[in-house]
C-alpha cells in the first residue's frame, strides 16, 4: 500500500531538515507518495498568503502531513501558519515525547515522558485587542461595569478554555496513556489564580478521571511542576498541559534530553495529523547545512507509526539511537562537526545495517 503524505518544507532550516527526513523515511521501504506544498515565507512571496487554501485542501486529502517549521513574520499582520493550521484542521492535541537518548550526555539519563499540549485554546487562541484600539476601549467599559479595572494603556489577550475543549484533550490524554502503556498523567495548571480557565481544565480532568481507573491522574501547579521537572524529570510519565504552559514546558523538556535538535512532535485531531519538530525555523543557522535533522526524522518516525507502519517506525528510531550511540556523526548543536545530510546518510546506513 502506498501512503499519500503532504510534505511542507517550511522556512529557515525547514527545507534542509525535511529533505533529510524524507531521505530516511524512503529508506525504510515503506511506500510513500509525497505531495510537496509551500507554506510560509515562500508562499507569501509567490501567492500573497502564508497558508494558501490549496495547502489545507491537500492535507485534508492526504490526512497526514510532514511539516518543517514556519516562521511568523513579526509585525506583518499575518496570523501564525502554525496556529492557523491547528485551527483549520482542528489539530487539538500536540504530542511531544522527551526521552533520554543514548550517547547524548544530559543531567538525567532516564527521562522518558510525553508532553500532551492542548493546541487550540488558552492565551494562544489569538483573541487579542490592541492597546488604544476602539474595541479595547469598548471591552474596558464592559469590564469596568463588571467591577474590573483595566488600565487605559493596556493591550489585552484573552484566555478562553472551554468544557468541550478541555474534555476532548483530557480524553485524548487518557486514551494515549492507555494505548502507549503509560500509567500516570500529571496535569499542570494555575487553577488557584485562573479559576475559570485553568480551574475549568482541572475540573474536567477530575470529572473524567474515574472513567479511567487504569491511569493515575495527579495535578500540580505549573510553577511547582517546572521546578520538579528540573529536579526529578525521571519521575514523570505523561504531562497534560493547556496550550501556553505546554509550549513552554515542551521546550524545557526538549532541553532536558539534549535540546531542540532532537525533539519530535505531532499535532493530532480526530481526522488529520501533522508531524513537525518542536523547534522553530532557526534563522541563525538556516541554509548552511548545520541544522540537526534528528528532530524532524523522529517526527517522521511518529508519522510512520500513525500510518500503522510500526516496524518501520521502530527501525527509524533504532537507527537514530544507533547513530547517536556511536557518536561519530553529530551536528554542531551536539558538539560535532557533521552536516545535516551527513546525519541523514548515517541514519540511512544504520537502517540498512539493521536490516542485514
Ligand atoms: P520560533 O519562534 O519559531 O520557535 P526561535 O528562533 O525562537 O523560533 P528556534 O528556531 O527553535 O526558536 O531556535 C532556537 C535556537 O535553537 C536557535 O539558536 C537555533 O539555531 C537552535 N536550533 C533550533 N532547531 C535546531 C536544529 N534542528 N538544529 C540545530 N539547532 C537548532
Amino acid at each position: 500500500m502506498t501512503h499519500l503524505v503532504t510534505l511542507i518544507p517550511g522556512d529557515g532550516i525547514g527545507p534542509e531538515v525535511t529533505e533529510a527526513a524524507r531521505h530516511v523515511l524512503e529508506a525504510t521501504g515503506v511506500r510513500l507518495e509525497w505531495a510537496v506544498e509551500r507554506a510560509g515565507a515562500e508562499a507569501l512571496e509567490r501567492e500573497g498568503a502564508t497558508l494558501p487554501d490549496r495547502v489545507l485542501d491537500r492535507i485534508r486529502r492526504s490526512r497526514v502531513a510532514l511539516k518543517g517549521p514556519i516562521t511568523t513574520p513579526v509585525g506583518t499582520g499575518f496570523r501564525s501558519v502554525n496556529v492557523a493550521l491547528r485551527h483549520e484542521l482542528d489539530l487539538f492535541a500536540a504530542v511531544r515525547p522527551a526521552r533520554s537518548l543514548p550517547g547524548v550526555p544530559t543531567r538525567y539519563p532516564n527521562v522518558d515522558l510525553v508532553v500532551i499540549r492542548e493546541n487550540t485554546e488558552d492565551l494562544y487562541a489569538g483573541i487579542e485587542l490592541e492597546r488604544g484600539a476602539p474595541e479595547t476601549a469598548e471591552l474596558r467599559r464592559h469590564l469596568s461595569a463588571l467591577g474590573h479595572e483595566v488600565r487605559e494603556d493596556a493591550g489585552i489577550t484573552l484566555k478562553p478554555i472551554s468544557v468541550s475543549g478541555a474534555r476532548r484533550i483530557v480524553r485524548f490524554a487518557f486514551a494515549f496513556a492507555r494505548e502507549t502503556g503509560r500509567r500516570r498523567i500529571t496535569l499542570g495548571h494555575k487553577a488557584n489564580i485562573m479559576r475559570f480557565s485553568d480551574g475549568l481544565f482541572l475540573q474536567i480532568a477530575l470529572e473524567e478521571a474515574p472513567a479511567h481507573p487504569d491511569v493515575v491522574l495527579e495535578e500540580m501547579q505549573i510553577d511547582q511542576l517546572s521546578m520538579r521537572l528540573t529536579h526529578d524529570p525521571e519521575t514523570f510519565d505523561v504531562l497534560l498541559l493547556p496550550n501556553l504552559y505546554g509550549d513552554i514546558l515542551s521546550d524545557l523538556c526538549a532541553g532536558l534530553v539534549g535540546g531542540l535538535g532532537l525533539a519530535a512532535g505531532a499535532n493530532l485531531g480526530w481526522e488529520y495529523a501533522v508531524f513537525e519538530p518542536v523547534h522553530g525555523s532557526a534563522p541563525d543557522i538556516a541554509g548552511r547545512g548545520l541544522a540537526n535533522p534528528i528532530a524532524m526524522i523522529r517526527s517522521g518516525a511518529m508519522l510512520l507509526r500513525h500510518l500503522g507502519e510500526d516496524d518501520a517506525a521502530d527501525a527509524v528510531e533504532a537507527a537514530v539511537d544507533d547513530v547517536l550511540r556511536r557518536g561519530e556523526v553529530r551536528t554542531r548543536d551536539l558538539g560535532g562537526t557533521a552536516r545535516t545530510d551527513d546525519v541523514a546518510r548515517a541514519v540511512t546506513a544504520a537502517l540498512r545495517r539493521a536490516r542485514r
